[in-house]
């Protein structure tokens, strides 16, 4: 999988809209410490739905959001984008290019989009499910995410290993169903205690 390049505006330590181009090839992002490296992957972490504000190292969500410095104010709200190559068809989408976009306003509000067309975060954890880019794909490893991986319990590290085999989609849906099945079964049992009651 290609990606194509990253758009943020007011996330984190880039408040004028930021365009990253990753040209093909093997991009290293370098710069002294402090200078926003880490912010980027970050930004490619919250953009595909990252909820936990302390794994994107900060306390709160409204910490994504450009917090002003001596010299400029503070900025509303987050955006970014992240721009996929899908010409080898990777994504269930009958577009060559896949944008996904994220937005956070100082009152909490949230918006994710698919191409210009809003979307739920759901959509967005779908599309990138079996693809290894999600949240839970391992494209993703922070610092420290090695050590953790290899330590991880035998049944989270197999986790890994059916994300790669493009099975987690599988998984995730069968969960769903197993759900949805219990909540018929527990409808069923209270229409039956009716039934006994008036019977
Ligand atoms: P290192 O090499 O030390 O790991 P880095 O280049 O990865 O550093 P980051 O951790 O990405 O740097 O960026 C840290 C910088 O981002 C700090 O200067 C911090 O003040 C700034 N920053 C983080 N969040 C915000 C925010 N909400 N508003 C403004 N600046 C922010």
């Amino acid at each position: 999988m290609v990606l194509k390049s990253l758009i943020l505006q007011g996330f984190k330590s880039f408040p004028d809209r930021t365009e990253i181009k990753f040209l093909g090839g093997m991009t290293a992002i370098v710069g002294p410490n402090g200078s926003g490296k880490s912010n980027i992957s970050d930004a490619i972490r919250w953009v595909l739905g990252e909820q936990s504000s302390r794994s994107l190292r900060g306390a709160k969500m409204e910490d994504v959001i450009f917090g002003g410095t001596a010299k400029r104010g503070p900025v509303g709200f987050a955006e970014v984008s992240l721009i996929l190559d899908n010409s080898t068809g990777v994504f269930r989408s009958p577009f060559a290019e896949i944008m996904v976009t994220r937005r956070y306003y100082r009152s909490g509000e949230s918006e994710y989009s698919l191409g210009k067309k809003h979307c739920r975060l759901r959509d967005i954890r779908e599309l990138f499910m079996d693809t290894g880019l999600g949240l839970d794909g391992y494209s993703s490893i922070g610092q420290g995410r090695i050590d953790e991986i290899l330590s991880l319990r035998s049944e989270d590290r197999r986790g890994v290993f059916e994300e790669a085999a493009g099975i987690t989609k599988f998984r995730a849906r069968k969960e769903e169903a197993e759900r949805r099945l219990a909540a018929t079964e527990d409808n069923l049992t209270r229409i039956r205690d009716l039934y006994d009651e008036l019977g």
